[in-house]
């Protein structure tokens, strides 16, 4: 399977986290948390479309001045996605500096903001002094960004405070194998489109009349390819709580890669639920029981910066254990 598109830690987990991908199709970028964004060139910055923040917790979201002046040139808007509390993060970020000079430039940031059962948007202008406009909301729905068959889901988690965890993956691919329809005599029509429907949705006893006769899903499922999308979820700075445990296991159900932190060892594991982070051994507990292909860990505190090998050891280990 072609990769749709390719996804890089820029910095070291040490360092402050920034997840970028690239789209092989849309030549545009997104980013997950917009910590430390040096590594990346004026370039990769002027690309990027859509940046989902998890939490404005200073590591994850210094890097928005940054971005902010490499486009402030660009004629297409940027949408910014965070938790509770980013519409004012941004507009007080944007307040922080005069922009007396910027009434010709084109830049227009678009802002959601993930509530538990709705979603808050504002606009900010530079040719209006980026001054906060405010958009009406929309019901909250997990799948809070969707274009040409890619879609980021999210989910709100807690971290004494909300956080926000992402996954982004590609709609199931599902073709028709043209020559077996024809070979079987069926006339091409609405159905297939139907059948596809049937498939995605999982409808066990979906019925389709082709050529007047009616069929079940049954005997017609061999005309058709199902390709799984490629997947990968970005998770981190979430208490260890079986709560978010779950969700996080939800969120990144069969990954291609997943990128979660495992900020302490297994044997800080008090200091874990006080400080709002995972464990190794939690962060192992999720590989495995999300069945991800593989993982990164993104973000470790900084006291282990001489054991970063005992830290993927201890992961690597957690995520081998047989399921209890
Ligand atoms: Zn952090
Ligand atoms: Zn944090």
């Amino acid at each position: 399977m072609k990769s749709t598109f390719f996804s890089k830690l820029v910095n070291n987990p040490f360092q402050d986290p920034v997840l970028y991908v690239r789209f092989r199709r849309e030549k545009g970028s997104v980013m997950f948390d917009c910590g430390d964004v040096y590594g990346l060139s004026v370039r990769e910055i002027q690309k990027i479309s859509d940046i989902f923040v998890t939490h404005m917790h200073v590591d994850h979201f210094i890097g928005f001045d940054n971005v902010l002046r490499c486009l402030l040139n660009r004629e297409t808007p940027i949408n910014i996605y965070g938790p509770r509390g980013i519409i004012d993060a941004v507009s007080h970020k944007l307040m922080g500096y005069t922009w007396n000079l910027i009434k010709g430039y084109p830049l227009k940031i678009e802002v959601s903001e993930v509530r538990r059962d709705t979603i808050l948007r504002a606009s900010f202008y530079a040719s209006e002094g980026f001054n906060k406009i405010a958009r009406s909301g929309t019901p909250f729905d997990r799948a809070i960004m969707t274009k040409t068959g890619l879609i980021v889901e999210t989910d709100i988690f807690d971290h004494g405070i909300e956080v926000l965890g992402f996954s982004l993956y590609e709609d199931t691919q599902i073709n028709i194998n043209k020559a077996l329809l024809l070979e079987r005599g069926l006339s091409p029509g609405p159905w297939l489109n139907e059948l596809k429907t049937a498939i995605r949705e999982d409808i066990k006893d979906a019925s389709f009349t082709v050529d007047g006769r009616c069929y079940h899903l049954n005997d017609l499922i061999d005309l058709t390819m199902v390709t799984k999308g490629q997947k990968i979820a970005y998770i981190t700075d979430i208490a260890p709580s079986e709560e978010n445990i779950q969700k996080a296991i939800s969120l990144a159900q069969c990954a291609d890669t997943l990128y979660i932190e495992a900020f302490f060892l297994a044997e800080d594991i008090e200091r874990a639920h006080k400080r709002n982070h995972l464990t190794t051994a939690q962060a192992g507990q999720i590989v495995r029981e999300a069945k991800v292909k593989s993982f990164e860990v993104t973000h470790i505190s900084p006291k282990y910066i001489n054991i970063l090998d005992r830290i993927k050891k201890e992961v690597k280990e957690a995520s081998l254990l047989a399921g209890v």
